[in-house]
């Protein structure tokens, strides 16, 4: 079999006439029946609509289920007496997508291999114990080697496509083959002792792929990598393979990194993200002991590691996640790791910081809206200033890459509506609109659809912004809430330089909101708050004045200090009740007002000092117009220490904690960030 294009593709057979007089038997026609039934009503049926569609009695069709039930492949549903398909049609499914599909669905694939490296690009399978060649596409150079396509079914120890799948089988299979097979010196670079090939193995896991250094054919280089089915099971491999005066270590590093993404992202068309998870927190934890000296890897992840080593794989599509119940209650489930579709990525949660607007939601519901409702008891995760790896990409995703670090925006907008046209997708007109017969795409992570309390989530690439190796994780958590101050500084007209600006509010956005106005060159910067230990770190972010508002009268103190006449731009952070004729009174004529702060109660304005004097005020939600990005980029260049705002760090199960702190301003807590993958222990951080 040369080409997999010429496979017959998968086709429904029709259903088959029934009944006695068919020869057939009935009580396993009828099974096949009900199966039918339930798989046509979508995957969920009750009994007497099953029973009803078949023409059987409700006891007849409840028996026959019940022996299906047994078998695994109906399973009770969700709704009283009704049915679903059970997991073990999976089994059977799997094995059909394997022999049909796989060389269909590698062919493109295994061509997209060819073009970027050029070079000889095998898909190859196991049957019983022999490794078996089933694509192949020759390389384009002049120049090709023969890489031995024949006599490689005793060869699975010595190819790379063999060690690729032979890296995630149960020790006892490793064994079965070798015993079957032997272990051929084909080369004097073969490994032959099966120790040696256990230990080759292991780092082959770790790794994520195979090496063949002329093992099999002298003068030949091959990488190799596997192939994951939905079940996390190897179905497969792929591997290119290069002359060795062609393979510098560049030539391989470009043929990794293509054969990487190729097979990951065959894998997950298969359904399978788990496959790419255990790979990438392996590799995420080596490239940052590189760039940081520091070692990252937890205990949880120890243990999935060796979890991997004794199984070939574990079970990583289900994830931890806090679900909001009634309010303030949160309770630490099992949820599925989602799957990214197209222009979607699932991102491994590295850290999320909490902020004030998640105390609102869990215990408040608004301004969270799920199914266009209140919050509580949809299974909703909360949490939306997050940051994390990439794991695994959403078809036709190439604007990121497996393993890059990123922090997310909360909103992506419909994509279709006016705002999110200009770019105002914090402003979208479909917000909320993501379920049902209504569904326009809307997202906000931890408003309007599942955020980041959670261990992974699925994200639009839009809302992605790549942050820099150098940058920690917390940092990163707080490029969102700079990006939301920088998004305010951008509506109020954006040329700040020379221009003078008082923040009021002290709190995670006015302490960042000072220092994106200070980088932007803003002069004088104010800011107004009741806590000295908070404008200490707004001077220390840039502030030229910070006024405690218990000890002087703010709008005097910032028009005597800037010369009788009131500033430029005002941004609102403190949501206190009189902030906005405060913010009135402190702006000169013709200023402007940010409003960035949820009051809690309507406030009485004096709406008339604010038309006298043709003051501008501005309602600005979120971080739109790519805000992020603009605040990212000072935070990489260092122009402010954003770290000073982020005072604790707690693990993931610790998050009831974590929010009492941030609550309660337990030690002065400001930003309160939990990580995932950290150690259950509490961190503290104190900001100088
Ligand atoms: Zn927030
Ligand atoms: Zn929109």
């Amino acid at each position: 079999m040369a080409d997999g294009s010429q496979l017959p593709r998968s086709m429904m057979p029709a259903r088959p006439q029934i009944g006695r007089d068919r020869g057939g038997i009935q009580a396993l026609d009828r099974a096949f029946l009900i199966l039918d039934i339930i798989a046509d009503a979508g995957g969920e049926a009750k009994l007497t609509e099953i029973a009803g569609v078949a023409g059987l009695h409700v006891s007849t069709c409840h028996h026959l289920i019940s022996t299906l039930c047994n078998w695994g492949y109906v399973a009770r549903g969700t709704l009283s007496r009704s049915y679903v398909l059970g997991p073990r049609i999976l089994h059977p499914s799997a094995a059909c997508l394997r022999q049909v599909d796989l060389p269909r669905r590698a062919q493109g694939y295994i061509d997209r291999l060819n073009d970027q490296t050029h070079e000889a690009v095998q898909l190859a399978i196991m049957q019983g114990t022999s490794l078996v060649n089933i694509l192949r596409r020759e390389a384009r150079h002049a120049l090709r080697v023969d890489t031995g396509l024949a006599g490689r079914m005793n060869a699975a120890h010595a190819t790379a496509t063999g060690k690729a799948i032979l890296a995630w089988l149960p020790p006892t299979e490793l064994e079965r083959i070798v015993a079957d097979k032997g272990m051929t010196a084909f080369t004097p670079n073969t490994i032959v002792d099966l120790h040696e090939l256990k230990e080759h193995l292991r780092l082959t896991r770790r790794h994520g792929y195979a090496i063949d250094r002329e093992e099999f054919q002298p003068g030949v280089i091959c990488i190799g990598a596997a192939i994951r089915d939905h079940a996390g099971a190897v179905v497969g491999s792929i591997s290119v393979s290069s002359p060795v005066f062609r393979a510098t270590p560049e030539h391989l590093e470009q043929i990794r990194i293509h054969l990487l993404a190729a097979t990951d992202e065959l894998s997950m068309e298969l359904g399978a993200p788990g496959a790419i998870l255990e790979r990438t927190i392996t590799n995420d934890h080596e490239r940052r002991r590189r760039t940081t000296g520091r070692h990252f890897l937890g205990e949880a992840d120890v243990s999935a590691y060796q979890r991997q080593d004794l199984a070939g794989f574990s079970d990583t599509r289900h994830q931890k996640a806090w679900v909001l119940g009634d309010p303030d209650q949160l309770t630490l489930a099992t949820k599925p790791v989602p799957v990214p579709r197209r222009a979607e990525v699932l991102v491994r949660i590295d850290a999320v910081a909490i902020c004030a607007t998640d105390l609102e939601i869990i215990h408040h519901g608004p301004p969270a809206m799920i199914q266009g409702g209140l919050p509580f008891n949809k299974n909703f995760t909360p949490g939306h200033e997050y940051m994390g790896t990439i794991v695994a990409l959403g078809p036709g995703v190439d604007e990121y890459k497996i393993g890059q670090r990123v922090t997310v925006e909360i909103h992506a907008g419909c994509g279709q509506c006016k705002r999110c046209r200009e770019g105002m997708y914090t402003s979208c007109h479909n917000y909320g609109l993501n379920y049902g017969d209504v569904d326009k795409g809307h997202r906000a992570n931890g408003f309007t659809t599942d955020g980041g309390f959670a261990e992974y989530a699925v994200n639009h690439i839009n809302t992605l912004v790549h942050v820099s190796d150098e940058m920690s994780d917390e940092e990163a958590t707080l490029v969102v809430t700079a990006g939301t101050a920088m998004y305010g500084l951008t509506e109020l007209g954006g040329l700040v330089a020379g221009e003078s600006v008082v923040v009021t509010g002290p709190g995670p956005i006015g302490l960042l909101g000072v220092a994106v106005a200070k980088a932007l060159g803003a002069q004088p910067v104010f800011l107004t708050g009741t806590r000295d230990n908070r404008l200490q770190i707004g001077k220390e972010l840039g502030a030229d004045h910070v006024i405690n508002v218990r000890n002087a009268d703010p709008v005097e103190e910032v028009r005597r200090l800037n010369g009788g006449k009131g500033v430029d731009y005002v941004v609102e952070c403190s949501g206190a009740p009189n902030a906005v004729n405060e913010a009135a009174r402190m702006a000169n004529r013709g200023g402007r007002i940010c409003l960035a702060a949820f009051p809690h109660e309507p406030a009485e304005v004096d709406i008339a000092h604010i038309v006298r004097n043709n003051i501008y005020l501005y309602g600005i939600r979120g971080e739109g117009k790519s805000a992020t990005h603009r605040a990212e980029a000072f935070m990489a260049q260092k122009r402010f220490d954003a770290t000073k705002v982020h005072t604790h760090t707690f693990a993931l199960q610790d998050l009831p904690e974590a929010l009492r702190y941030a609550r309660e301003r337990v030690e002065d807590a400001i930003k309160v960030v939990v990580k995932t993958h950290g150690q259950p222990v509490l961190v503290k951080d104190a900001a100088e």
